[in-house]
């Protein structure tokens, strides 16, 4: 017979999102079960880049701006926390990032953009640079002819991600979170005090519920009364073998890993649920990486893979609760490294407490309830 369990909240999705709330929701003394599906699922959380990144952030919505800066100020400090709680070092370092040009054409559109970000009202202050090519050689002493400038953020970073999904499990199963694999929720059932969540490896309650099931959530959002207007967008990396460290900042599509491999990357592509590897956007990831610095091209590549992001049609996330099934919450975005010391460490407090805070609301899927515009 299937077994039940009950839980004071229910997270659905082990990813990076689901794993750092459910420990968040554990260190505030809540009994967290995680729900999530099986080994061939789709998992934004183990293909990314590993970016912390700031200097892009929030182009037509100020605030997202302002929520990525304070994660991003708040990463030191979970890094420690996990390391503390888990002994798993995720390699987290800011020392500032980069975004290169490869023309004269590329910059200019790079710079207006970075001021159109700092002129929007509302925006928060952070710092930024502008740099042209002999700027950039301070920092990058090999960087290809081709490169003629770029901008710099002192805050971007970037960190082991796999290593950090690695430690929000460990992590919240050592404040005692209950990690349910091959629990994929067919159906959820709001009730008086709480929530049925119908799997075919039983059946789990729950006083409070959150959807953090990526991709997944455009499924299961209407179910708790609920949008979640997502959909997949593939992006490939390719992965170098290991080389003597030559790269101490990371750039927006290549970084060297605490490993001494480099990561270049991703592509941007509207597939659908296609994972699939296109050696014709490998080989243009290559080529343009291959141009920043050309020490990459003597190097062999040792992997390359997709992965699919959770896109909203804006790009910014969506944080809610269930105004008609109070007590369930959605949380999805596509910067979920970024953003992970604000879900463990912010969210997630706001969750236990019932109410997320009147800062968030701008992120409430309603942006999206536009009425249609139709003839008379
Ligand atoms: C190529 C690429 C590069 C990226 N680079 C960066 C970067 O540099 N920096 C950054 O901050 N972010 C980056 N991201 C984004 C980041 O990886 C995502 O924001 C983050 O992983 C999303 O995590 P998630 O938990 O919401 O989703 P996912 O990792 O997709 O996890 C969702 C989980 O929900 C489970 N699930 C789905 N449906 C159900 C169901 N019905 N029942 C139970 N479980 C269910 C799935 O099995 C899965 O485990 C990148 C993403 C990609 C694809």
């Amino acid at each position: 017979m299937a077994r039940r369990r009950d839980y004071d909240v229910a997270v659905i999705g082990g990813g990076l999102l689901g794993a750092a709330i459910a420990w968040g929701l554990a260190r505030e003394g809540r009994r967290v079960a995680v729900l999530d599906e099986g080994d061939v699922a789709y998992r934004a959380s183990r293909g990314n880049f590993a970016l912390v990144w700031v200097q892009s952030k929030g182009l037509g919505m100020p605030e997202y701006a302002a929520w990525t800066q304070r994660s991003s100020d708040r990463w030191a400090e979970l890094a420690a926390m996990l390391k503390d709680e888990t002994k798993l070092d995720v390699a987290f370092a800011r020392p500032g990032g980069f975004h290169l040009c490869l023309s004269e054409a590329e910059l200019e559109k790079r710079a207006q953009m970075l001021m159109r970000l700092h002129n929007q009202p509302r925006m928060v202050n952070y710092p930024y640079e502008m740099l042209d090519r002999e700027g950039l050689r301070k920092f990058l002493p090999d960087i290809g002819p081709e490169v003629v400038g770029g901008s710099y953020s002192p805050l971007d970073g970037h960190c082991n991600s796999l290593r950090l999904l690695r430690a929000l499990h460990a992590a919240m199963k050592g404040r005692g979170a209950t990690y349910l694999a091959n629990h994929v929720v067919d159906r959820i059932d709001p009730r008086a005090g709480g929530f049925r969540l119908v799997t075919a490896a039983g059946e789990v309650r729950a006083g409070k519920l959150v959807l953090a099931a990526g991709n997944g959530n455009a499924r299961l959002a209407p179910m708790a009364k609920l949008t979640a207007p997502v959909r997949p967008q593939r992006g490939q990396i390719v992965v170098t073998e290991r080389v003597r460290p030559f790269l101490p900042y990371p750039i927006v599509t290549i970084r060297q890993t605490d490993e001494g491999s480099v990561m270049l990357g991703d592509s941007v592509e509207e597939a659908g649920f296609d994972d699939s590897v296109g050696s014709g956007v490998v080989a243009a990831i290559a080529d343009r990486a291959r141009r920043m610095f050309p020490l990459l091209g003597g190097l062999n590549v040792v992997r390359s893979w997709a992965a699919l992001r959770v896109m909203t049609a804006d790009g910014f996330p969506i944080y809610d609760q269930s105004a008609e099934c109070p007590g369930a919450f959605i949380a999805t975005c596509h910067s979920g490294v970024t953003l992970a010391a604000n879900h463990a460490l912010e969210l997630a407090p706001m969750i236990a407490g019932g109410q997320l805070h009147p800062d968030l609301e701008v992120f409430s899927a309603r942006r999206f309830d536009v009425p249609k515009v139709g003839r008379a």
